[in-house]
């Protein structure tokens, strides 16, 4: 086990030494051994400050003498050498590849920004020594569970994930790819940037600095014999229509777009340019997520929440799941005789920050009453229902509605079934997804 507190010494040290070799050796082992997602190095009138994302969330570091920071980012700019010392004025970005101090094979993406104090430096690491989850790991679980391992099954059609940046869409892709990769499917796959290189698959990097295109990939994918292509990112007309042709043509396709929901994603379609008849024929199934933080498994306990709004609106939209639904879904999902009665009661888990123990500041979460996170999902599959309604020229809106009243289960319903099972907490959940009373 690295020695975290060791590194936050030698960074100290650092600042105090102005050795910037030494401050970026230990920032980046602190920031891939903690987690963090991204690192951010910026100035202030007076100071400057390291802040790392862990878990979603940003965090303070440490501070430091403002007279350091130009050095620091100069520092990092001539190392990168992709990015120009002299210019201060725009911004710039650049791709890095480095080892960290518990020898730790990492990716940067960096990017500079000019502020009114300086310029400002954030990095989004990727751990290349982390391994593709497996899709029951993420937190798949239920109906949502089976139609995501029928669908994956399928010989052809679109299969779209969805969500905003940092809502776990990249982990669910690889999963997935995982999960089909076999000796006896051809994988093609259009990343940018490619995360995590896996064995079996084609991992192509585009550039569209150099005119090779998501759309290009896709053209050129046909022409490679494929069986299932992944296309990173479907966010202009060409590509949407290309991905379109080759699930015509019996190819699954897999691909990300940015919208917030699985049903808003019509709309979003449709405003490309496709028509509800290709839609309605070619699309199997959109999911939309998010990325929760899981409550502390040390210094979780339950709270009693019945006066709570949170629990008042969890409970008004369980009421309107139809029962056999609700009832099969907790079986899928073994939520327990036991958890369901505390979830009547208004007992909720959540984390105390305290060591149960000792009362001290738990260990395990430093005191933030989470610890890890867990994907929320909603998926909408693509039934004769849903197409026949795409074909009527049927909203977005009553699809959903539609959907909702059957069997679909969306972001509010899954986070729902992981609060009773004291995974979540509603805060968490409701921060995440918005209740529509919030903006009233
Ligand atoms: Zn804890």
């Amino acid at each position: 086990m690295a020695d975290i507190a060791q590194f936050k010494k030698n960074l100290q040290e650092s600042i105090i030494q102005a050795d910037t070799i030494k401050l970026f050796d230990n920032l980046l082992t602190i920031a891939v051994e903690e987690g963090a997602s991204d690192i951010h190095i910026e100035p202030f009138e007076n100071f400057g400050r390291i802040r790392l994302r862990v878990d979603g969330l940003l965090f303070e570091l440490i501070q430091y003498p403002k007279n350091i920071h130009e050095s620091v980012i100069a520092k990092f700019k001539i190392e990168s050498g992709q990015m120009r010392p002299d210019e201060k004025r725009v911004p710039q970005d650049a791709r890095v590849s480095t080892i960290t101090l518990t020898n730790k094979e990492i990716d940067l993406r960096a990017s500079t920004l000019p502020t009114v104090w300086w310029e400002k430096l954030v990095m989004r690491i990727v751990d290349k020594s982390k391994k593709t989850q497996k899709l029951n790991e993420l937190g798949i679980e239920g109906t949502i569970e089976e139609q995501i391992l029928r669908q994956l099954d399928y010989p052809n059609g679109i299969i779209l994930n969805t969500g905003p940046t940092g809502s776990g869409k990249t982990a669910t892709l690889y999963a997935a790819l995982d999960h089909i990769n076999k000796v006896d499917v051809n994988i093609i796959t259009y990343e940018d940037p490619v995360e995590n290189k896996m064995d079996g698959l084609s991992q192509s990097q585009v550039r569209a600095d150099i005119g090779y295109t998501f759309a290009q990939g896709l053209r050129a994918a046909l022409r490679q014999d494929p069986d299932i292509i992944m296309v990173w990112e479907i966010r202009d007309k060409e590509t949407l229509e290309m991905s379109m042709e080759a699930a015509m043509t019996w190819h699954l396709v897999f691909s990300t777009i940015h919208t917030n929901s699985a049903a808003e994603t019509i709309t979003r379609v449709l405003n490309l340019g496709a028509k509800p008849f290709m839609l309605a024929g070619t699309f199997n199934f959109v999911m939309a997520q998010r990325l929760s933080r899981r409550v502390c498994h040390n210094c979780g306990h339950s709270v009693d929440m019945k006066s709570d709004k949170q629990y008042f609106w969890a409970r008004e939209e369980i009421s309107r799941i139809p029962k056999d639904t609700l009832v099969n879904e907790m079986k899928k999902r073994s939520i327990t005789n036991e958890q369901w009665q505390n979830f009547l009661d208004g007992k909720l888990h959540v984390g105390s920050g305290k060591d149960p123990k000792t009362g001290e500041t738990c260990a395990v979460c430093g005191g933030s009453w989470y610890k890890w996170r867990i994907g929320i999902f909603e998926v909408m599959e693509y039934t004769d229902d849903v197409k026949n309604m795409l074909l009527q020229g049927k909203t977005a809106f009553e699809i959903e509605k539609f959907a909702l009243s059957k069997w679909m289960s969306n972001l509010e319903r899954d986070g729902i079934y992981k609060v009773i099972k004291g995974m979540i907490t509603l805060e968490e959940l409701y921060r995440l997804i918005k209740h529509k009373d919030v903006e009233k």
